[in-house]
């Protein structure tokens, strides 16, 4: 039996304290298009992997691939393993296009996925390339993306990378306004302008004048780890659309693998239909963007810090021995039946009602596509619409919905994608707003 790189918690029935609902709806929520599976200096394992394959691929000796990994018999390698690659990148000289290259001839020449290449690349296959044309292959660092304009826009500000389960924040300024939109790994995201500089006040346009958009770059626990594509685009003048795209790294978040054995009577509870029909009415709600962003500090915890965090967002679960295919959506808070739960930061309250799974619940719009939501309740404090404050009672901890305990499950919703909210408390995300 191979020694894991992380910590297995123990196979156990009371891992769904509370969070039965947080089973299989999630697998729904994934991006799932995590094409370009590349280590920064891990690799996820895929299937139809095999250890004596991956280090031909990384040009790592096998046995230094295993002794790096802990592990004993290089047979055994399950999906999802994340290896360390010893040694990888920095030994490993940049790729550049041979005369005659394609995409294809290199994957055949370096052991990799010509359709993967193709992808990182954004370009096809077949597509003939300059001789010396820099290529970038899964596990190269992706030059920064920083200060770069194109057309009207004028400075882009993209992270290099982003840590699994976090947000980053895109800004771009342009030089006049523009029909701007974006994309993150093939999710729209709901870039807004935040602000203009250099307007005289009278509302007449000057030749100066930015316009400065901004916008969240939301990951999820199970979103690579690998490069993915931002892209920006705008209507020029022309009638032409002009696209630029960059590439931002997902670094492993590291998260515990949990596996839960659930009693045979447990997994009828999980009705796909209710699962779905409620994550639909939610949508509706985690898909608005227009409102304006409600918040600028760090955010707060909903619960007084005495109370213990208990299951981690991020933790990836397996049931009855299946695929580490969902996580843990939120994190979960121990407190006993009518505590009072608070507002972490600023927003207005965008749902207050009973859900089947996930019981009496609320929704805070914190502005631009980012909401927080609250669980199981026993009693909720706030009416839909209703403006509130960091450190407003908001609800009731309780065990209603699909819970097994007095608890409180804690969500961050970014465009409809489940970010660590703990990563709130502290992140300075607007320090770059102006
Ligand atoms: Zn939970």
């Amino acid at each position: 039996m191979p020694a894991r790189p992380w910590r297995r918690a123990p196979a156990s029935y009371s891992l769904l304290l509370g969070c039965l609902l947080c089973l299989a709806f999630l697998t729904l929520l994934q991006t799932g298009r995590a094409a370009a599976q590349a280590p920064g200096n891990t690799y996820t394992v895929q299937a139809g992997d095999t250890l004596a394959s991956l280090a031909t691929r990384f040009g790592i000796p096998l046995e230094e691939l295993a002794a790096a990994n802990n592990i004993a018999d290089v047979n055994v390698l399950y999906v999802g393993q994340i290896l360390n690659l010893p040694g990888g990148n920095a030994s490993r000289p940049g790729a550049a296009a041979r005369p005659g290259d394609t995409i294809r001839s290199i994957a055949e020449r370096e052991g990799l996925s010509a359709l993967q290449l193709a992808a990182l690349n954004h370009t096809a296959p077949t597509v003939r390339l300059f001789p010396g044309q820099p290529v970038h292959r899964p596990g190269d660092i992706p030059p920064p993306a920083t200060a770069l304009r194109f057309g009207s826009v004028q400075i882009v500000n993209v992270p290099q990378s982003v840590v699994q389960g976090q947000a980053d924040w895109l800004q771009v300024e342009a030089s006049r306004p523009l029909p701007l939109t974006a994309h993150w790994n093939g999710v729209p995201l709901g870039i807004r302008p935040i602000a203009i500089r250099g307007e005289d006040g009278t509302g007449a346009s000057r030749a100066d004048t930015v316009t400065v958009w901004g916008g969240y770059i939301p990951t999820t626990a199970l979103m690579g780890p690998g490069v993915f594509t931002l892209s920006l685009s705008y209507v020029a003048r022309s009638g032409v659309t002009v696209t630029r795209t960059f590439p931002v790294q997902v670094q492993d978040g590291l998260f515990p693998y949990q596996q839960i054995d659930l009693p045979p009577e447990k997994v009828g509870l999980l009705d796909q239909e209710l699962l779905r029909s409620e994550l639909d009415h939610l949508w509706t709600i985690w898909s608005r963007t227009n409102t304006p962003i409600q918040w600028r500090q760090p955010f707060r915890l909903p619960l007084p810090s005495a109370f213990p965090m208990t299951s981690p967002y991020g933790a990836r679960r397996s049931y009855n021995g299946g695929p580490y295919s969902s996580f843990h959506s939120g994190q979960d808070f121990a407190a006993p039946g009518g505590i009072p739960v608070v507002a972490p930061a600023d927003g207005i309250v965008a749902l207050a009602e009973p859900l089947t799974v996930r019981g009496l619940s609320v929704i805070l719009d914190h502005g631009a596509g980012l909401f927080t939501g609250y669980w199981h309740l026993r009693e909720m404090l706030v009416a839909p619409g209703a403006l509130v404050e960091a450190g407003d009672p908001i609800g009731l901890v309780g065990t209603t919905g699909l819970s097994t305990g007095q608890h409180l499950h804690w969500e961050l919703r970014i465009y409809g994608l489940a970010v660590d909210p703990m990563s709130f408390l502290t992140k300075p995300l607007f320090s770059l707003l102006p």
